[in-house]
């Protein structure tokens, strides 16, 4: 060992051995901090699915590559930091001696081939990267973009990291292929035999550029070791357990969606015939109440923004991201987090739990932190603003994008459920719909002897249920589709479809009742709960002695079709629910409704969320409205699974839309530039919403909003009066 060895050895030792310890010390730090959060013992389950869906979601990065060329980036700058590590592993041994490398497999040619093609790639994505991120700086002219309140400084440095790591990897072999120590054929190591070429003939070159390797790697470990909160680093760890422990690990994306979580305390779902809100947790009032996934959730943002270019509320000018709303959670978490570790916090009776002695030597900041409400305006030092948390409509489009499967709806729905249920602070228009559920079940506070008013003018009895045993569908006619006109004609079309397909079918009638979504999503669980243990009894009656696959219920509103399918359940009711859409479109395929005469003048259509991204209905609407129009259907740009709110889910239907652009007229406005006079939808709120947005417009006389079914009607029989015949209005 010469003394330029000794030198580099002895740097590269010390500084590995500072960043060691650091990186120890920040992942005992956030490890802490994580358990802080509440028990979520249902994360645990089904360990092999775990297991194969977070290989398949970071070795495949089947999330991130639905962004084309940063998702194979992406892949690339991955795939090069799992190889590559191998190569400053290899460094440890370059600096020790100039012609040293990774005992056995440092020898293969393989390996040789294996990491160049790699570090080739990676210099490639992480260059491509860098671009992006440039190109979309929030600073640039013109304004805002996905990185828009994100650390910059972080990404860029993480970025310059990784470039110089996969340069001097290459500078490395260089200087072996300079100094004839190099291995590998030219075959495999263009490149390195391409820089070998350029540089000197300096035996301790190897060394030097591998202790510089080293140095700018342990930087990198140090700087985030300083700072827990830098997710676009520590992604690179966490976002494996964060995948692993998500909600639902069998489904390929959204495992944060359909359903919500029910309401826990201490890891255990709340019954609320015992519930008492001095003993059991209502939601979350404090950060140390979500569970410790969510604080793991919290911890593994990366900063990329993609969650927030999707939402609805972010692109009209209202003040949530949701990624702006999980960077103030986590912020808050780890400022708090002295606190509660010293044994800080508050009981359920809001009494201090730890002792004057306890908190005597607290850092100033993390009790200041601690008093912060968690729900509160700029005044009242509040960590999420209430404008923040009201402006949610649950489109679900965060959880869809984001790569590393954060749950934002079940964490704003857990704080909304401590405001609305204990604190009683909401939108206080809200409150009409929610008395009108109390008292009338249904949000109109319509009476409940009309919800069978729709049948009125239809050619044909539609029987209810006791009236008739051998139905096939129970047909959930939800309030919507009884009480509100422009769904009452859906109501009618679909009911006219399924008869003259020949499909037996049956009503509850006045046996029905909301669904609960909006009570739900609102955060009024109590209301749910009860809305829902009725319905579940009811329709329990209603398919007495059938087994599951025969209780089947077919629904117009994505929002009772989600609830009734994946929430009910919860509840002890168990049945198979299907969209209209989908029935229709079997209809047609197996020939029992024929389509006759195309509906034209040009047709798009909006996905529901809650009947797509909630529950990966893209299809069978569009397969229905392929077979009833002329020519194809024209998509908006935002389509799909990145399809944009109508502004009504989240019970936002129901509140005012006082701050930013109305997000009804932004759709309406990417709809009507598409040149189709028909925007088709299949949820009776986006029906609602989208034709507002169209006659706020003037343009109520050019473009038509109208529900699939109605489309198909128009198709199949085009003689029958569109719609039927009117009945009084909500509440006549
Ligand atoms: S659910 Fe929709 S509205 Fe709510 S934060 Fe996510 S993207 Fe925004
Ligand atoms: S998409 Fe996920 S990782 Fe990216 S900023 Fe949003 S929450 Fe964070």
């Amino acid at each position: 060992m010469g003394s330029v060895q000794i030198v580099t050895t002895i740097l590269a030792a010390a500084i590995t051995a500072v960043a060691v310890w650091l990186a120890v010390r920040a992942v005992l730090k956030m490890v802490a901090v994580i358990r802080l959060g509440q028990p979520a013992p249902e994360r645990f389950s089904d360990k092999v699915a775990r297991a194969r869906t977070m290989l398949v979601e970071t070795a495949g990065h089947t999330r991130m590559l639905k962004w084309g060329v940063v998702g194979a980036a992406h892949w690339f700058v991955m795939a090069g930091f799992v190889v590559l590590s191998l190569l400053v592993l290899e460094a440890y041994f370059e600096v020790v001696t100039t012609d040293g490398g990774l005992p056995i497999i440092g020898h293969w040619t393989i390996f040789g081939l294996v990491t160049e093609i790699i570090g080739v790639l990676g210099l490639v994505g992480i260059l491509v990267l860098m671009a992006i991120r440039l190109r979309n700086r929030p600073t640039r002219p013109g304004g805002r973009s996905r990185f828009t309140g994100s650390t910059m400084w972080q990404g860029y440095f993480v970025e310059w990291i990784v470039l110089l790591v996969l340069i001097f990897g290459f500078v490395i072999r260089g200087f072996k292929v300079a100094t004839d120590h190099f291995e590998f054929p030219f075959w495999a190591t263009p490149v390195s035999h391409a820089v070998g070429a350029v540089l000197p003939d300096w035996a301790d070159g190897v060394s030097v550029a591998a202790a510089i390797k080293i140095i700018i790697s342990m930087t990198w470990l140090i700087v985030i070791s300083l700072n827990v909160t830098m997710g676009v680093a520590w992604h690179r760890f966490l976002a494996f357990p964060n995948i692993f422990f998500k909600r639902e690990p069998a489904k390929p994306a959204g495992s944060g969606l359909g359903a919500l979580r029910p309401m826990t305390s201490q890891g255990k779902p709340l019954d609320f015939e015992e519930a008492d809100p001095e003993k059991d947790q209502f939601g979350v009032a404090h950060v140390e109440q979500f569970s410790w996934k969510g604080l793991l959730d919290f911890s593994t943002c990366t900063e990329c923004g993609r969650c927030q270019s999707q939402c609805p509320a972010w692109n009209t000018g209202k003040p949530l991201s949701p990624k702006l709303l999980v960077l103030s959670l986590r912020d808050h978490a780890y400022a708090k987090a002295p606190y509660l570790l010293a044994g800080g916090g508050k009981d359920l009776t809001g009494e201090e739990k730890a002792t004057q002695a306890q908190l005597a030597h607290l850092d100033v900041l993390a009790l200041a932190e601690a008093d912060k409400p968690l729900i509160g305006t700029a005044e009242e030092g509040g960590v999420i603003d209430p404008d923040v948390l009201w402006s949610c409509t649950t489109c679900g489009a965060c959880v869809e994008q984001c790569p590393v499967d954060i749950e934002h709806v079940d964490h704003i729905v857990d704080m909304r459920r401590y405001q609305v249920l204990i604190e009683s602070s909401f939108p206080s228009e809200a409150g009409v719909m929610l008395r009108n559920l109390e008292n009338k079940g249904n949000p109109w506070g319509a009476p409940q002897n009309t919800r069978e008013d729709w049948t009125k003018g239809l050619d044909f009895e539609v029987p209810r249920v006791g009236e008739v045993d051998d139905f096939e569908y129970l047909f959930w006619v939800g309030c919507a589709g009884a009480f509100e006109d422009r769904a009452k004609k859906t109501t009618r079309a679909v009911a006219t479809l399924l008869n003259e397909a020949g499909v037996k079918f049956a009503i509850l009638g006045e046996g029905e009742t909301c669904s609960g979504d909006p009570a739900r999503r609102i955060g009024n669980e109590f209301v749910f709960q009860m809305l829902a243990q009725q319905n579940v009894e009811t329709l329990n009656e209603a398919f007495e002695g059938r087994e599951k696959a025969k209780r089947k219920i077919v629904a117009t509103c994505p929002h009772c079709f989600n609830t009734l399918g994946n929430e009910y359940g919860q509840l002890g009711g168990e049945f198979e629910v299907v969209h209209h859409t989908q029935l229709l479109a079997h209809l047609v395929a197996t020939g029992k409704l024929t389509p006759v005469q195309p509906v034209d003048g040009g047709v798009t259509y909006h996905d529901p969320c809650y009947l797509g991204r909630h529950n990966r209905v893209f299809a069978a609407p569009r397969e229905v409205l392929g077979d009833a129009i002329a020519g194809d259907l024209t998509e908006m740009p935002r389509n799909s699974e990145r399809s944009f709110c109508c502004g009504a889910g989240g019970a936002r239907m129901w509140m005012e839309e006082k701050i930013g652009k109305r997000i009804n007229v932004d759709r309406v406005e990417e709809a009507m530039a598409t040149g189709a006079r028909t925007v088709a939808v299949g949820c009776p709120f986006c029906s609602t919403m989208l034709s507002d947005g169209v006659n706020g417009k003037g343009a109520g006389e050019q473009v038509e909003v109208i529900d699939v079914a109605t489309v198909l009607l128009r198709s199949v029989k085009p003689e029958q009066p569109q719609g039927g015949k009117e009945t009084a209005p909500i509440g006549g």
